[in-house]
């Protein structure tokens, strides 16, 4: 999570202008959304053959389109489909740490991944948003985005807490959003379709938005 140090608040008070260099204190607001998967990594197989990859990437490009509309500056790990990992080694573990060191190194205010689900009973439907379990402001962010999801998509669960390395090495309040379940047939045709894509994409924005509206993620 985003913390204004002691040093840095310092620094403020001597200089009082805005170019102290730590990531704290970020004069607008970054996003950084991570389209999870990617490459030789496809995730999950949903029940129709789609990939997770290609669901991630889909829902995150549609979301970052709407969050520059409202002024966001916004990066991506990935825009097309690769690893994020491209210079060691890859293994599932440097991929991950790959997408934290990409938030880090773009300064982001908030850090948001994209997945999709599957489970074996075929029934369950919906997003769910997990957060980073050791900061609240992932909480706090996590209600906003699931209360947006509420709104709009009719969907009403609360976050669940997680301990994901990708979410806990961000450093900011970060969230893992898991935009629907590919074992469910309905869930699995929603999700390849841009208008739903659109609607899910509203939603999670609004919910960033009204996060970013409060001006806590100065402090973490
Ligand atoms: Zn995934």
């Amino acid at each position: 999570m985003a913390t204004l140090t002691l040093a840095s608040a310092f620094w403020w008070t001597i200089n009082n202008r805005l170019t102290v260099t730590s990531t704290a204190v970020a004069p607008n607001p970054i996003i950084v959304i991570d389209p999870g998967h990617g490459g030789r990594d496809p995730g999950a197989v949903g029940i129709t053959g789609v990939w997770e990859k290609e669901v991630n990437l889909a829902v995150s490009l549609t979301l970052s389109n709407d969050l520059r509309k409202h002024g966001i500056t916004v990066y991506l790990t990935r825009t097309t489909d690769h690893t994020v990992n491209r210079t060691g080694p890859y293994s599932v573990r440097n991929d991950l740490l790959a997408r934290s060191a990409f938030a880090k190194q773009h300064h982001a205010t908030l850090f948001v991944t994209i997945h999709s689900n599957i489970e074996p009973t075929h029934s369950m439907q919906g997003p769910i948003v997990y957060y980073d379990s050791d900061s609240s402001a992932s909480l706090q962010l996590a209600v906003e985005v699931s209360q947006a999801i509420h709104s709009l998509l009719g969907y009403n669960r609360p976050p669940r807490p997680i301990n994901q390395l990708v979410l806990e090495d961000s450093k900011v309040p970060a969230i893992n959003i898991e935009i629907g379940f590919l074992s469910h047939p309905r869930d699995s045709a929603l999700l390849i379709t841009p208008s739903y894509q659109y609607t899910l994409s509203q939603a999670i924005a609004s919910g960033l938005l009204r996060y970013l509206s409060q001006g806590d993620y100065r402090t973490g």
